[in-house]
């Protein structure tokens, strides 16, 4: 299959009439065909009036056979072959590797999902049944199920072509909680995401599921994106990408006469923390898996270890040394887009131009379009302590190592933190007391909180959360990867003394759907 250049609207493919999108080979700087006219909002509200409609079947479509719809949609991917790996390849300029070990995480989330949705815990259903003896007053039966909030947009992902676009974890979780989607796709990657489109809408067909149950728009966020998170029949919104994008669609969403949920993960420089004890002990050991991280996907990771913080001494010098090596010798990688780039050559200069940050070392310059080229610096607890500005994501392999006096200025630091995905701790036994006081700080600031590991790598599983406090999400209560992601799609309901023949089969008393219920307050 070769992409057409058009977006997606149930089972149409639609080409739009506004300002065309074309995706770049970041590695050469060509324009790659075709052409993806941009949509206008008559456009989104079609494919929000089909995600409308269909949500009144396909939210009660029954556990097996949206499970199936899930696990099609991941044969689909998989269908497109060779074809869907090297678009990608020549849209991100990520290597075959990458691309590969993302399609199957891809398609691995897809039926983590089914089988999740089989399951049937995430009805997370409670029956308190009817006490008409109880003294003074009688109690009612109540019943709880969960039920799928409506028509969810989606905005994919940069940096995850496939994880976090157009069938990423967003689409995964929101079709999973009974959601139609609606894609807003990312402009660096329209062939990559029209292939999966299409795959996805080949499995809508075959499982004969409405066609509104999936569409995907081609067109500018600050058109199309927003009038779709504004469209009244949307209710939820899942974003990754800037702060100020997320920002600027919450605003939108706030604003809206019915306000509506926005997950957005936007930035974060996951802070890891040098204990004494192991950066006297492996000092040059953690430093080289630090520049693995650092440099991983030219940086381009929502984990990326962005901050490091150390004691001043031996062993902090150690570490600066062997991390200033190892970035002198890191070769230069493709950025993602022109954009990226741009603003990763900012974000690195007004480090490089800020005079109580010292720069530790460069990595090599590449020679072709867009290239990363790594960069490490380091400034004093008390200077990044009085510069908000050296907390702002750089978004690729740069970062910056905070140098204390001791651990009481590393709490302050940790202390002085905005809202992170991760917070690591690099620890040996004997800084089991420091890392008891550092604890509490950094459960308020992070998301996930690692030992002796380095943040990148995110595994989907049913404990992983990958969220945390503001700027890291626009909410933290939840997680965008792994099988909890489905909660933010799903709100609760509660029947009051129905009769058995108007309950929904979650709730009657025989269980049909044999999933765990909490009945009494006792789990049958
Ligand atoms: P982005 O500019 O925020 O774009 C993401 C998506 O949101 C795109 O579809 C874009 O539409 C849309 N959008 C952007 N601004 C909007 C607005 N005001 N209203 C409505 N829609 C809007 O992110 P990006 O292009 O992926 O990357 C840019 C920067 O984001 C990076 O340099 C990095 O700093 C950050 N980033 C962070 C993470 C993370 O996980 N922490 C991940 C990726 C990127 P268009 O197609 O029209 O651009």
């Amino acid at each position: 299959m070769t992409p057409q250049g058009t977006s997606l609207i149930g089972q149409q493919a639609v080409t739009g009439d506004q300002a065309v999108i074309r995706a770049i080979d970041p590695a050469r700087g060509e324009t790659l065909a075709p052409d993806y006219p941009g949509l206008g909002r008559d456009e989104v509200v079609r494919a929000c009036q089909l995600a409308e409609t269909a949500f009144a079947s396909y939210r009660e479509s029954s556990l097996e056979d949206r499970a199936a719809f899930l696990e099609t949609v991941a044969s689909e991917i998989e269908a497109l072959g060779d074809a869907l790996v090297e678009r990608a390849m020549a849209e991100t300029g990520l290597p075959r590797a990458r691309i590969e070990g993302e399609r199957g995480r891809t398609c691995g989330q897809l039926r983590l999902f089914a089988s999740v949705v089989r399951a049937g815990e995430w009805l997370d259903v409670r029956i308190d049944p009817a006490l008409p003896e109880r003294e003074p007053m009688p109690r009612v039966d109540l019943r709880q199920r969960h039920l799928a909030l409506g028509p969810v947009a989606v905005f994919g992902a940069s940096n995850f072509p496939l994880a976090f676009s157009v069938a990423g974890g967003d689409t995964a979780s929101a079709l999973a909680a009974g959601c139609p989607v609606v894609v807003k796709a990312h402009s660096a990657h329209p062939g990559t995401s029209e292939l999966v489109g299409r795959a996805v809408q080949a499995a809508v067909a075959k499982c004969q599921l409405p066609e509104g149950v999936f569409s995907v728009l081609f067109g500018s966020g600050k058109e199309i994106g927003q009038a779709l998170v504004a469209d009244p029949r949307i209710q939820a919104v899942g974003f990754t990408g800037s702060r100020s994008g997320g920002l600027a669609l919450q605003q939108t969403a706030q604003n809206r006469p019915q306000p509506i949920p926005v997950y957005a993960e936007m930035s974060s420089i996951n802070p890891v923390f040098l204990l004494p004890e192991a950066l006297q002990s492996r000092g040059k050991e953690i430093a080289e898996g630090f520049v693995g991280s650092l440099n991983m996907g030219a940086g381009q990771f929502c984990t990326n270890p962005g901050l490091v913080i150390g004691i001043k001494g031996e062993g902090l010098d150690t570490f600066l040394s062997t991390a200033g090596q190892g970035i002198h010798g890191s070769a230069a990688q493709t950025m993602l887009t022109p954009g990226i780039h741009a603003a990763y050559q900012d974000g690195v200069g007004s480090l490089a131009g800020n005079s109580s940050v010292r720069e530790v070392a460069r990595g090599q310059a590449g020679e072709g379009p867009h290239q990363c080229q790594p960069a490490l610096f380091v400034a004093s607890a008390s200077d990044f302590l009085a510069d908000e500005a050296m907390q702002a994501e750089v978004f690729g392999a740069g970062g910056l190592v905070v140098e204390c006096a001791d651990v009481e200025e590393m709490r302050r630091v940790a202390e002085a933190l905005e809202g992170q995905l991760t917070a690591t701790l690099q620890m040996d036994d004997g800084d089991l007391a420091t890392s008891r006081q550092l604890l509490p700080l950094l459960e308020r600031k992070a998301g996930r909180i690692l030992a002796n590991g380095w943040p990148t790598g995110v595994e989907v599983c049913h404990a992983m959360v990958h969220g945390g406090p503001f700027p890291a999400t626009s909410d933290s209560r939840t997680t965008s990867v792994g099988s909890a992601a489905i909660h933010r799609f799903l709100r609760p309901v509660c029947y009051q003394n129905l009769p058995e023949g108007l309950l929904p089969e979650a709730l009657k008393d025989d269980n049909p759907l044999k999933i765990s219920r909490l009945v009494d307050g006792k789990r049958d």
